[in-house]
């Protein structure tokens, strides 16, 4: 199956939950030393460093849930109500926006998440789309 975003990811080692693992698409520079995601083609969003400068850098996956809340509308065509976003800290500094699997009953703040890869309809075709879920019961 074709990652949704496959700017953002790839795959990674080994299953989660719901899903395969799935690593983030940092990018690392050499001019400053700083991390950044996601990694973009325009070089470094810190230092303005160019791209020939900045090196992809995978980020395992894991985060940690900052806040969340479940959605009831249908504030985009691309998300099916009601669903958990929330927010997580990818790399340390690095809090994105992330969608969470499942119910809101399953996470608490200041949880250790991980990256999976869900499948989700585009269409008539199904991509597998970055979702992040519990990773306390992680081995
Ligand atoms: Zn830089």
């Amino acid at each position: 199956m074709k990652l949704e975003k496959p700017d953002l990811c790839a795959p990674g080692a080994g299953h989660g939950t719901h899903g395969p693992r799935l690593v983030l698409k940092a990018g690392l520079c050499a001019a400053c030393g700083q991390v950044h995601f996601p990694k973009t083609e325009f070089g470094c969003p810190r230092c303005g460093a160019a791209p020939d400068r900045v090196a992809l850098h995978a980020l395992d996956g894991a985060a940690r849930l900052l806040a969340f809340a479940t959605i009831h509308t249908r504030l985009s065509p691309l998300i099916t109500p009601p669903c958990v976003v929330g927010e997580a800290e990818v790399a340390p500094g690095i809090v994105e926006e992330v969608m969470l699997v499942g119910d809101e009953m399953l996470y608490a703040d200041g949880m250790a998440l991980r990256a999976v890869g869900i499948p989700v309809a585009r269409g008539d075709r199904q991509l597998m789309a970055i979702r992040f879920e519990p990773a306390e019961d992680a081995a």
